[in-house]
């Protein structure tokens, strides 16, 4: 019988976290305070996060242990499933096996859930009462809204206007799981009514979103701000995907020769990834390629510069290196929502710089017709961000067609896409529009790149 499914038990669910930071062949550079150009201190941080987090952005520890409590909460749908694609393998007709690792089954449907619970769980062990946030098309605020109703924490979500008016469904999921959320740009912070001062009818941008959640957390007792993406530690929390696919991938006898992953901030794919890059890194699987995928409209890691930059539209943030398109960047309004942020995680942005990922960047109309082309053949609807990832697996399984190599494909499928049915909608009544690189509002945008200060 041919295996389909590859399943943990949940007593084989990893109980630790991987930190590839003390892995990594050369240090990442230093956060630093917007104000004095100096690294940031933890002490800088403490207001906005919990020192927990804080500690493992910057742990030099290899194995982070998983809480408990935070382990009984994966249980509820961990480990999640690695999947042989027979459907798709045939669809293609190629030598290629491939794998993909579905987070889709996650109660708010992606892989996000596993940071939102375990930044919760730090929040509320700190004695927190509130967070706040922000979210695009509301895939994290969703995720976060399920993390803090766990565990009895309040929760404000600025929903990126635009998406706030044309998707209720993510705004509904949050308000059932109690959270509070409004359209940004809000006139409940001053970020947001100096953006309306200027502009009353702003469809609103995550960059702006955050600057509003920053400012909430800032000036508010008892409340933090918490990040969906980006960041070490929303990365490190993600790994729990690469450790089960690295267990599940030695019980399939296989191991992958190309890792596919999309990036909108940098998480699901760094945490499917990283603890396979640990052997790339370590010398044990030099030939591993691992390919990142994000949208030609936004295309942070093929077309931004590697600089110091702000993760808001505000400035108020600490200035991270990343490759950016700008923190004024507003990307075209593509559907891969959680694709469409102006940076880069500063660990995956390294990783390029140190040639140990490739990437590349899709029109969404032909990764819709991968999305179709993956849900005709197993099944799973995936979400539009997921399908980047997708597109390209798909490409790299029909050049083993041509060349005629049987090489073991790993996709990372984050998450599902039945919120997203008007977009396939739209592709299936052939009205989807592709958008080319916006080169003249990129330009634009790197005008307004910080000067570091000191530097
Ligand atoms: C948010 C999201 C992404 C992009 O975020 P990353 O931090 O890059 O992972 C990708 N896929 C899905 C399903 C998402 O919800």
């Amino acid at each position: 019988m041919d295996v389909t499914k590859i399943m943990l038990t949940e007593k084989e669910m990893p109980t630790s976290w991987y930190n590839i930071l003390p892995d990594l062949p050369e240090p990442l550079p230093p956060v630093l305070h917007p104000g004095t150009g100096k690294p940031v201190t933890p002490d800088d941080l403490k207001r906005l996060f919990p020192m927990a987090l804080i500690m493992q952005e910057f742990s030099p520890e290899r194995n982070i242990e998983i809480p408990e409590q935070i382990q009984a909460i994966y249980r509820m749908w961990r480990p999640t499933n690695l999947h042989r694609a027979y459907g798709l393998e045939k669809a293609l007709d190629t030598p290629a096996r491939i794998y993909y690792k579905y987070e889709g089954t996650s109660p708010a449907g992606s892989h996000k859930p596993n940071t939102a619970v375990a930044q919760a769980y730090y929040n509320k062990a700190e004695g927190v009462k509130r967070l706040a946030t922000e979210t695009g098309a509301g895939q994290w605020g969703s995720a976060l809204a399920m993390g803090c109703m766990l565990f009895g924490l309040e929760l404000k979500v600025y929903m990126v206007k635009t998406s706030f008016q044309s998707k209720p469904y993510r705004r509904i999921m949050m308000e059932t799981w109690g959270a509070k959320c409004v359209p940004s740009p809000s006139t409940d912070t001053k970020a947001g009514r100096d953006v309306l001062a200027k502009d009353p009818d702003s469809p609103g941008s995550l960059g702006i979103a955050i600057s509003e959640a920053v400012e909430d957390a800032a000036t508010h007792d008892n409340t933090h701000y918490s990040l969906g993406s980006v960041l070490n530690h929303v990365l490190l929390h993600q790994t729990i995907v690469g450790l089960e696919a690295m267990k599940q991938m030695e019980k399939a006898d296989a191991y992958p020769d190309i890792i596919v992953g999309c990036i909108g901030g940098g998480s699901n794919f760094g945490g499917l990834v990283m603890p396979f890059m640990r052997d790339k890194i370590k010398g044990k699987k030099k030939n591993l390629r691992i390919i990142a995928v994000e949208p030609q409209a936004c295309p942070s890691l093929t077309k931004g510069p590697y600089s110091y930059d702000f993760g808001d539209v505000a400035g108020m943030t600490p200035l991270l290196k990343m490759h950016t398109l700008g923190h004024t960047f507003v990307p075209p309004p593509v559907h891969a929502g959680g694709l469409r942020y102006h940076g880069m995680a500063p660990i995956i942005s390294h990783f390029y710089k140190l040639g140990l990922i490739e990437a590349r960047a899709e029109l969404q109309v032909p990764v819709f017709e991968a999305g179709v082309r993956f849900a005709r053949s197993e099944g799973i609807l995936p979400a539009p961000e997921s399908a980047h990832a997708i597109k390209v697996g798909i490409d790299e399984a029909l050049a083993c067609r041509q060349s005629g190599h049987s090489k073991t494909i790993l996709i990372g499928l984050s998450g599902h896409g039945h919120f997203d049915l008007s977009a396939y909608d739209e592709y299936l009544s052939g009205k989807l529009k592709d958008y080319e690189y916006p080169e003249e509002k990129v330009k634009e945008a790197l005008t307004s790149l910080p000067a570091v200060p000191g530097a």
